[in-house]
C-alpha cells in the first residue's frame, strides 16, 4: 500500500499548477489537480487570453480608419459587440479543453471542486472526500481587488468584462495599471467615451517616466478622459441602470460601466493554510524560498499567489522549476532578472531591464538614447502617433541596461531585444547589427 493517496495534489488548475502537474506526472509522478472554477486559470479564462483578443478586436477600428489612404472604401462599416463577446468566449471554451486534454493525456486526476488544505499532507475536497499528499502544490492564483466604497456592487472587475451584455456607451475605469489601461484602450476604439480615474498622478507606476508620457498624451487625443487623485468614494444605481460615481474633490461621473482594476490580490482566504502551519505574508501572499517550499516542509506554492511577479510566464517556469526539483531529481530556481512585459495599451508599450529613473537611482553613470519617430505607416495614414524607444546604457561597460518602447507592435518588437539585454550584449553589439529597412525595429540599431 502506498503511503499517500497521490504524489503531488496541485490546488488551482492556471498557468502554472497545470504546467507543474503535467511535467511533475512525466517525471513519473501520480499527480491530481483540483479546481473549482474552470481549468486553464485567470490567463486563459478571464484574463491575458480574451483581453488579447478582444486588442485584436478592437484594432480593427485604427485599421479601417487608415485603410482609406490605401484605396480601400468600405461601405456600411458595423461593428456588433456580441459577436466579439461570444467568438472570443468560444475560443477560450476551445483553450479549456485543450488545458483539459493535456492533464488526461499525462494521466493527471482532475477534479472540478474547491480543494483546502487540512494537514501538511491532507487536502479536503468540497464533497467532503479527503484526500492525502507527500506534496502539495498551491497555485490558486490571484483575484480582483475591490477598495472599499459604497456601491461597490454596481463595479465590475476584468473578471465580468468579458460578459457585458451589450457594448457600454460610457466607461469609467478606476485604476491606470495594467489591465485599466488595456481595457481603456479596448473601450476607446471601440467607440465607447471612457474616463480614467485613479489614486495617484501616474498611470503604469514601474514603467519608463517617457513612455508613460507618451501614452497618455496618445491616449488623450484619442479622446480618453483622465482625473487624478480622484479615488471612487461612493457608487449609485440610477433607475436606467446606470451608475454615477461620486468623488471628494471632483464632479460626480455617471457610466453606463464602471470597471475596477486596481490590482490583484494573492488568492489564500480560506485555503486552510493554518492547518498546516503555512505562514502568509501581509498581503495575505504566501512566502516560498528559492525552490518554491512554504513554511512547511511538504507544500510549495507558485504563481501569484506567491506574489512574486504576478505574470504568467513567470508563474509556468515556477510551476515547471518546481516539478523538476521535486520529481525530476534536477532542483533548479528562476532567474528573476530582466523579465521583459508588455501593456497592450493603444498604442501598447513594452520594456525590459532598468528604466532610466531605476538606473540613474540605483547603477550610476548612465547613458540614456533615444529614438523619437512616427512610424511610416502611420505618417501614411495621416496619423500624428508618434514611437519612442529608449535605450539605457552603462557608461563604463557600454551594457545595455534597459530597452523600453511604445508604438505599433512594440511587445512583439520587444521579446528579440530582450534577449539581447538579458545576454548583457553591448551598444556597440547592436549597433554592429546592420538595420533591417524599413521597418520599426531598427531603430533599435541606429539609436543615437
Ligand atoms: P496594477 O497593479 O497594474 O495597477 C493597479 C492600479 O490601481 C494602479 O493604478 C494603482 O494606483 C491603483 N490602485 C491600487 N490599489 C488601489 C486602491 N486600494 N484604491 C484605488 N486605487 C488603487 O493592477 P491591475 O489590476 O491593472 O493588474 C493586476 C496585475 O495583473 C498586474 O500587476 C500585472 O502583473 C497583471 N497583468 C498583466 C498584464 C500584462 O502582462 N499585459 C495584463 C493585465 C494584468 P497607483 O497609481 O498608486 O499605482
Amino acid at each position: 500500500m502506498a503511503e499517500y493517496d497521490y504524489d503531488l495534489f496541485v490546488i488551482g488548475a492556471g498557468s502554472g499548477g497545470v504546467r507543474a502537474s503535467r511535467v511533475a506526472a512525466s517525471h513519473g509522478a501520480k499527480v491530481a489537480v483540483a479546481e473549482e472554477f474552470r481549468i486553464g486559470g485567470t490567463c486563459v479564462i478571464r484574463g491575458c487570453v480574451p483581453k488579447k483578443l478582444l486588442v485584436y478586436g478592437s484594432h480593427f477600428a485604427e485599421e479601417l480608419q487608415d485603410a482609406a489612404h490605401y484605396g480601400w472604401t468600405i461601405d456600411k462599416m458595423h461593428f456588433d459587440w456580441a459577436t466579439l463577446r461570444d467568438t472570443v468566449l468560444r475560443d477560450v471554451d476551445r483553450l479549456e479543453t485543450a488545458y483539459t486534454n493535456t492533464l488526461d493525456s499525462h494521466k493527471v486526476e482532475h477534479f472540478h471542486e474547491r480543494a483546502t488544505i487540512a494537514g501538511p499532507h491532507a487536502v479536503r475536497l468540497a464533497s467532503g472526500r479527503e484526500v492525502s499528499a507527500r506534496v502539495i502544490l498551491v497555485a490558486t492564483g490571484a483575484w480582483p481587488v475591490m477598495p472599499h466604497m459604497e456601491g461597490s456592487e454596481h463595479a465590475i472587475t476584468s473578471n465580468e468584462v468579458f460578459h457585458l451584455p451589450e457594448l457600454p456607451r460610457r466607461v469609467l475605469i478606476q485604476g491606470a495599471g495594467y489591465i485599466a489601461m488595456e481595457f481603456a484602450g479596448v473601450f476607446n476604439a471601440l467607440g465607447c467615451h471612457v474616463t480614467v480615474v485613479n489614486r495617484s498622478d501616474q498611470i503604469l507606476r514601474g514603467y519608463d517616466e517617457s513612455l508613460r508620457d507618451r501614452l497618455l498624451q496618445i491616449t488623450m487625443a484619442r479622446g480618453i478622459e483622465y482625473r487624478f487623485h480622484c479615488p471612487i468614494k461612493r457608487l449609485d444605481k440610477n433607475a436606467g441602470g446606470s451608475v454615477t460615481a461620486h468623488f471628494d474633490k471632483h464632479d460626480p461621473i455617471e457610466a453606463d460601466v464602471v470597471l475596477v482594476a486596481t490590482g490583484r490580490s494573492p488568492n489564500t482566504s480560506g485555503l486552510g493554510l493554518e492547518n498546516a502551519g503555512v505562514a502568509l505574508g501581509p498581503k495575505g501572499e504566501i512566502p516560498v524560498d528559492a525552490y518554491n517550499r512554504t513554511s512547511c516542509e511538504s507544500i510549495y506554492a507558485v504563481g501569484d499567489v506567491t506574489d512574486r511577479v504576478q505574470l504568467t510566464p513567470v508563474a509556468i517556469r515556477e510551476g515547471h522549476a518546481f516539478a523538476d526539483t521535486v520529481f525530476g531529481g534536477n532542483p533548479r530556481t528562476i532567474d528573476y532578472d530582466c523579465i521583459p512585459s508588455a501593456v497592450f495599451s493603444q498604442p501598447p508599450l513594452a520594456g525590459v531591464g532598468l528604466t532610466e529613473a531605476d538606473a540613474r537611482a540605483h547603477h550610476g553613470d548612465i547613458k540614456v538614447y533615444s529614438s523619437d519617430f512616427r512610424p511610416m505607416k502611420n505618417i501614411f495614414a495621416e496619423r500624428h502617433e508618434r514611437g519612442l524607444y529608449k535605450m539605457i546604457v552603462c557608461s563604463e561597460t557600454g551594457k545595455v541596461l534597459g530597452v523600453h518602447m511604445i508604438g505599433p507592435e512594440a511587445p512583439e518588437i520587444l521579446q528579440a531585444a530582450a534577449i539581447a539585454v538579458k545576454a548583457g550584449l553591448t551598444k556597440a553589439d547592436f549597433d554592429a547589427t546592420v538595420a533591417l529597412h524599413p521597418s520599426m525595429a531598427e531603430e533599435l540599431v541606429l539609436m543615437r
